[in-house]
């Protein structure tokens, strides 16, 4: 998978047609357990990344995750950061906004999360459901969401600038997939709990999210903070994938550690 950063990365103001990304590629895997023995090997590599990054401790890292119902947000974070100490990520997950959250801009509650340096967060959807949900029914009109989209440009790039590095993932999933997983889901009784009616009424709206997405992919992807659109139809592949350019990315920061406080030579025990 040398490359997947190029191959999946959005360039700034490139037009993103969705059609256009197969949700089923698997690059050069074949077979399901190559791409595992791949996450596995970048799963080690991740925790020993983790901890140099939270000493080396000059950057904030910051994960967007995006998608579809069932597109596999919970999963992504589940196996791929399941070997990380705890101590060094936060989750935080974007739900309906709270009374006091509404009462708010809409960036104030993603503010509020954005890791500290030597931290990495992980969104769980995001500031950018303020641009797709509301905008899918209604409650903002295209303008005022193109509005919202360079308020979050200027945004992220105001966090760029000191120091957070921020990867967004759209994880692309197809809707002959995502009828596969709630079929699942409902066939399931440990998985059942998961659906709701919600979801059902929102499915219908299916082709107006991707239209949503598309806008908010073509206008969104920066350099200091690049959208990636994930084939996600195999899980084991999206996971390859996305541990892939976390643990690019985290090798090019060239992570050290700090200055020693201590001469060793001059200490004796
Ligand atoms: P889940 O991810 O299944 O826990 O669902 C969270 C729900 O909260 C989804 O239906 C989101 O669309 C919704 N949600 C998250 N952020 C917002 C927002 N800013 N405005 C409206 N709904 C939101
Ligand atoms: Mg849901």
């Amino acid at each position: 998978m040398k490359n997947s950063d190029r191959l999946y990365r959005i360039k700034p103001k490139e037009t993103v047609r969705l059609a256009d990304f197969p949700a089923e590629a698997t690059g050069h895997f074949t077979r399901e357990d190559e791409a595992l023995d791949e996450l596995q090997r970048h799963r080690k590599r991740l925790d020993q990344l983790q901890e140099l990054f939270a000493i080396d401790g000059r950057h904030a890292l910051l994960i967007v995750l995006q998608g579809m119902d069932t597109g596999g947000k919970d999963g992504t974070i589940r196996h791929i950061f399941s070997g990380v100490n705890p101590q060094g990520c936060d989750v935080t997950s974007f739900k309906v906004p709270s009374p006091l959250e509404a009462r708010h801009d809409f960036l104030w509650r993603a503010h509020y999360a954005v890791p500290p340096r030597g931290m990495i967060g992980i969104f769980n959807r995001s500031h950018y459901e303020d641009v797709l949900v509301v905008r899918v029914h209604g409650q903002i009109t295209g303008k005022q969401a193109h509005q919202r989209m360079r308020d979050i440009v200027h945004w992220e790039e105001m966090l760029a600038n000191n120091n957070v590095i921020i990867l967004k993932f759209f994880l692309h999933i197809s809707y002959d997939e995502q009828t596969r997983r709630l079929q699942s889901r409902l066939q399931d009784p440990d998985k059942r709990w998961k659906l709701s009616a919600a979801d059902i009424a929102e499915r219908k709206l299916w082709p107006k999210y991707q239209e949503a997405y598309e806008d908010v992919l073509s206008r969104t992807s920066q350099k200091t903070a690049p959208w990636y659109i994930v084939p996600a139809n195999h899980k084991w592949y999206r996971n390859a994938v996305i541990s892939r350019v976390l643990v690019e990315t985290l090798e090019n920061l060239k992570l050290r550690h700090p200055k020693p406080s201590v001469d060793p030579a001059k200490i004796k025990l």
